[in-house]
C-alpha cells in the first residue's frame, strides 16, 4: 500500500453488485468515481525508461456486473 492508499472508512458497497468499492474525486476534473477496493500491483515505464512497481485501482465500471445501473 502506497501512502495516498485509501484508509479504510473509505470503502462503501457498491449498490449494484455489494462489492467494496471506493469512492474518489478524479485528478482530471474533480468528477467522483467508484474504484475497486482491492489494489493491484502493476509496472510502469518511468521517465527514465526503467520499469518501476505501482499500486493501481481498476475503475468499478471496468468489474461491476450491474454497470448498467450507473448509466
Ligand atoms: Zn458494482
Amino acid at each position: 500500500m502506497t501512502e495516498n492508499a485509501p484508509i479504510r472508512q473509505d470503502i462503501r458497497k457498491c449498490a449494484g453488485c455489494g462489492k467494496p468499492i471506493i469512492w474518489i474525486k478524479t485528478a482530471a476534473n474533480d468528477k467522483w468515481i467508484p474504484l475497486d477496493a482491492k489494489p493491484e500491483r502493476r509496472m510502469i515505464i518511468n521517465a527514465e525508461k526503467k520499469a518501476e512497481s505501482v499500486t493501481t485501482w481498476l475503475p468499478h465500471h471496468a468489474t461491476c456486473e450491474k454497470v448498467e445501473d450507473f448509466r
